[in-house]
């Protein structure tokens, strides 16, 4: 039976650290600030919201919360970034997407502040990720999935690791994360020829495909580490991920669960950026 690599722990781990760097920053007369900038009342939005607001009150990090109508133009959008961008009391913003339809979204990404980039959707995080510069930050799903690898001691240099998925916001990223870790990387998608395969040979596994249960028996070898960041409804109704757990669990050597895998760690890394970029501001 495969050990179940639950996200709470790690999730702790990377809160006990935040709380000693909140007090340093606090010691500094400095108040770590996450701007939230939601436009309408989606559901996902307000339930990712409330996650936040939750966590950044436990932690000590102050959240200004930007509500606008379904109806908003893009301009009062881009103007309420522009104020959060342009106030030095606020470190991270986020804004929740996707947008309604009339908003384009590459305009929103364009008048964010890379520095205060905080789910890294900006061009400049997104080249601080392929590049390694170290500017902006990257997406927090895909910083979730490599602080599971790394806080459960997995090995990830020499290792093959394969990525179903290739979204800017996950597959992507996690991808040239996984490569800067020094592991030797796939990225499969919906035009890859037999990714079972490919994904047999991996000794990593990330799958992000949103696709419930697609990653089958058929996918799997024993000894593998397989991070399951699918968020799906199945036929019942319920929460799954793109792994068919229950016969993952009997090949595979570790798998996150869903829920309470990647879920439960990105907004713990959310807060990490927010604080990362407080620091950074006072240096
Ligand atoms: P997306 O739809 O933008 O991208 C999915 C990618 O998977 C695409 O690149 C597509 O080519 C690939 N794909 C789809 N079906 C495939 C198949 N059969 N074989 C190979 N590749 C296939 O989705 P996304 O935004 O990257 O999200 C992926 C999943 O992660 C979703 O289920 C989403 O709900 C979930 N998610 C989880 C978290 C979290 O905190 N755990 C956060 C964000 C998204």
């Amino acid at each position: 039976m495969a050990t179940v690599l639950k996200g709470a722990p790690v999730a702790a781990e990377i809160n006990q650290e935040l709380s000693e760097r909140i007090t340093m920053l606090r010691q500094h007369g400095i108040n770590p600030t996450l701007c939230t900038i939601r436009v309408g009342e989606s559901p996902d939005d307000i339930s990712y919201e409330t996650g936040a607001a939750k966590r950044a009150a436990k932690l000590g990090v102050e959240h200004v919360k930007v509500v606008l109508p379904d109806s908003a133009t893009q301009d009062e959008v881009i103007a309420a970034i522009c104020k959060a961008n342009n106030n030095p009391a606020v470190h991270g913003i986020l804004v929740f997407r996707p947008l309604p339809k009339h908003i384009d979204d590459a305009a929103i990404r364009a008048a964010l502040c890379p520095d205060k980039d905080v789910d890294g959707i900006t061009e400049g995080s997104l080249n601080g990720v392929f590049t390694g510069s170290g500017k902006g930050f990257p997406p927090c799903t895909a910083q979730a999935c490599i602080e599971i690898l790394e806080r459960t001691g997995t090995e990830l240099k020499g290792k093959n690791a394969v990525v179903i998925g290739r979204s800017l916001v996950i597959g992507k990223p996690v991808a040239m994360m996984l490569l800067q870790k020094n592991a030797t990387v796939t990225i499969c998608h919906t035009r890859t020829v037999d990714t079972p395969t490919i994904a047999k040979r991996a000794d990593i596994i990330v799958a992000a495909a949103g696709s419930a249960g697609m990653v089958n028996a058929n996918y799997l070898s024993s000894g593998q580490t397989v991070i399951d960041v699918g968020i799906n409804v199945n036929d019942e109704g319920k929460l799954c991920g793109d792994v068919k757990f229950d016969e993952a669990e009997a090949i595979v050597e570790r798998i996150t669960p869903v829920p309470g895998g990647v879920g439960a760690v990105t907004t713990s890394v959310l807060m990490s950026h927010v604080v990362e970029s407080a620091v950074r501001a006072l240096k």
